[in-house]
């Protein structure tokens, strides 16, 4: 289903390369991680060893100089391992917390934050979220003071993905209370400075398997050098360019989740039987799959040829919206359609489809609510002002 035209022989060749990887390395231990509620540190040094996570960086610091198409079929494929949590959590390494670093950050923050991350040497997360802002960044309380040489940091960040084990902060700070979008400052804070500490490991509906921390910043002195960018207030604008890799990667991971859990539930339909046939044989069943699997390629459709606008040198801001809203309401109900097709089994824990409903349902809040992306297409469509 991967006939788009952007995709080459070589893209293909690294689809199984990461297949044969998830395969192999995840898929056989993500119960066991779920139960832990935690996957091993160890998923990104083995992801850096393979050279997926730097599929689109460049080469001088230790990426493949490769196209965003490639890294967003490593995210779909992750997608595909029977667990949203790893490629939630992997993809924040590779599209949430990198990309500003990767595009405005100053050689020594790269050297020092984004070829180790790229290596999987080092964990990175994104703290834009707070317990008082959230789909409002703009609002951020965050406070960041110049004192010489550093920013001292004062503050509270939210649902962090990774945060209880990240070895760095993309985090966004107000430099200049009262200017709202324009004091927003991205620094990268490390996790072991002094007043960097983790209040409290969320416990979440789905995506189980990955570490959702609260974290607290008090008077944490972060280096001057750490601020990515030439000046302060210019975070505002490299987060609104940074997300539009994180929709993309979010799509990416609902093509990836819902394909594996389509083809599981058709696999469970033509196998179960009931009324003396198997229950793919009942025309609603088929029909209802058969939708979904429409629906699965009309977004697969629409994400790639977004990547391929992307990639032609447009900035398409209201697509990148609508891909990633689509993915995650498409993916929901077919989640939920497949659940149905499992009757009660759908409903223990022990069976992957229920796991598969819920982590679907994160990918209509995070990286943008669906509500925030009405209200972008809204805006670039001309529909409200
Ligand atoms: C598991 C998980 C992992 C996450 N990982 C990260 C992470 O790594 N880093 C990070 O920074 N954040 C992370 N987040 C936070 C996530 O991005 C936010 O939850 C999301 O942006 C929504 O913000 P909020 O929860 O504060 O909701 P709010 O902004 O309070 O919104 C509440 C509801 O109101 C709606 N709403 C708000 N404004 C409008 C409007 N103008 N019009 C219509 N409806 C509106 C929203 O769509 C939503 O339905 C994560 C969240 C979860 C649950």
């Amino acid at each position: 289903m991967t006939s788009h035209a952007i995709l080459t022989d070589e893209h293909e060749a690294l689809r199984g390369s990461v297949r044969r990887f998830v395969d192999a390395e995840l898929r056989p231990h993500v119960d066991e991680w779920e139960d832990a509620g935690m996957f091993p540190d160890e998923v990104f040094r083995r992801c850096g060893e393979l050279g997926f996570l730097g599929l689109h960086y460049d080469e001088r610091w230790g990426g493949s100089g490769g196209d965003l198409a490639a890294s967003l079929v490593f995210v779909e494929e992750l997608g595909r391992c029977g667990c949203g949590a790893i490629s939630m959590a992997v993809a924040v390494q590779t599209h949430m917390c990198t990309p500003a670093l990767a595009e405005f950050g100053s050689d020594d923050l790269r050297e020092r934050y984004l070829r180790p991350a790229i290596a999987g040497a080092k964990i990175g997360a994104i703290a834009l979220t707070e317990p008082d802002a959230g789909s409002d960044v703009a609002r951020i309380t965050t406070r960041a003071v110049r004192d010489g040489d550093t920013w001292v940091l004062n503050g509270r960040k939210m649902f962090i993905t990774n945060g209880t084990r990240a070895h760095f902060l993309t985090l966004a700070a107000q430099t200049e209370p009262g200017a709202c979008h324009r004091g927003v400052t991205l620094f990268v804070v490390d996790t072991g400075l002094l007043g960097v500490s983790v209040s409290r490991k969320l416990d979440k509906l789905g995506m189980r398997a990955s570490d959702t921390a609260e974290i607290a910043l008090d008077d944490v002195r972060v280096p001057a050098a750490n601020l990515i960018g030439p000046e302060p207030g210019q975070g505002f604008a490299q987060l609104s360019w940074q997300l539009q890799y994180e929709r993309l990667s979010g799509a990416a991971q609902s093509l990836g989740q819902a394909d594996e859990v389509l083809a599981r539930t058709i696999e469970y339909a033509k196998r179960r039987r009931a009324f003396g046939r198997a229950l793919a044989d009942n025309q609603v069943i088929a029909h209802n799959l058969a939708d979904a699997a429409t629906e699965l390629a009309a977004a697969r459709a629409l994400t790639y040829d977004t990547i391929w606008r992307v990639q032609h040198g447009e900035y398409p801001v209201a697509e990148i919206s609508m891909a990633k809203k689509y993915a995650a309401q498409m993916q929901n109900r077919l989640a939920d359609a497949c659940l149905q097709v499992f009757g009660g089994y759908g409903y223990l824990n022990e069976e992957p489809v229920s796991r598969a409903w819920r982590d679907a349902r994160l990918q209509r809040i995070g990286a943008g609510t669906d509500e925030i992306m009405n209200e972008i297409i809204a805006k670039r469509l001309g529909i409200r002002g």
